[in-house]
């Protein structure tokens, strides 16, 4: 079965490519022709998952699946959240973001988080949403070189590495894309 995975994300890509059965064939934005990046408007999560499945079955006719993601913190009610990629600004800088969240963390003893990744299917004229939730907490610094985004310091409960420190095999066990990642194919088998 051919599969579109709505993204120009490389480690996103990798991680769920490193996961899908040897049946699937994952198709990125770039095999499909898409070049744009697509807007992602909405204030929620759900909202932008949604928002990059439909803009493919739109432009494209193609059916698909999308995934959003964001680093939900306690003390910090909830954000960055939908705001994850511009935490720090406009210019998507991961490095900036987590400088941004350790400073504003670097006073708070409750440093639980955790990452939420929904993933928008659209298959059959039908759409259905997968939710994958991964609980830890913030690190006081970075740790490992593996990995994208903040996963130098997020370290899941039930682990003692960040998944900074992890290979894609390792975070994929834990993690919340991981996780959406196997509702989805679950659906996809029954
Ligand atoms: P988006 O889902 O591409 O919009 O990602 C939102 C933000 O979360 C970006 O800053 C990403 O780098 C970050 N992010 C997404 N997935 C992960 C992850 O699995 N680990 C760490 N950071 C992530």
């Amino acid at each position: 079965m051919k599969l579109i995975f709505a993204t120009h994300n490389k480690n996103k890509l990798l991680e769920i490519s490193a996961m899908m059965p040897p049946n699937f064939e994952l198709l990125s934005l770039d095999d499909i022709g898409c070049n744009e990046d697509i807007p992602e408007t909405s204030d929620t999560i759900e909202g932008n998952a949604i928002l990059k499945a439909d803009y493919v079955k739109q432009h494209y006719n193609l059916d698909c699946f999308a995934d959003d993601t964001g680093l939900e913190v306690d003390s910090l009610k909830g954000e960055p959240g939908v705001h994850s990629a511009r935490y720090a600004g406009n210019r998507k800088n991961d490095d900036a973001n987590i400088s941004k969240l350790l400073d504003n963390l670097k006073d708070k003893s409750n440093r639980k988080a955790q990452f939420k990744t929904v993933i928008a299917l659209n298959l059959n004229e039908h759409q259905i949403l997968f939710i994958g939730i991964c609980k830890g907490e913030i690190t006081r610094a970075r740790r490992g070189d593996f990995g994208f985004g903040y996963d130098s310091v997020f370290l899941p409960d039930g682990s003692d590495k960040t998944f900074g420190e992890m290979t894609l095999e390792e975070k994929s066990g834990f993690s919340h894309r991981g996780k959406a990642l196997r509702e989805l194919l679950d659906y996809l088998s029954s």
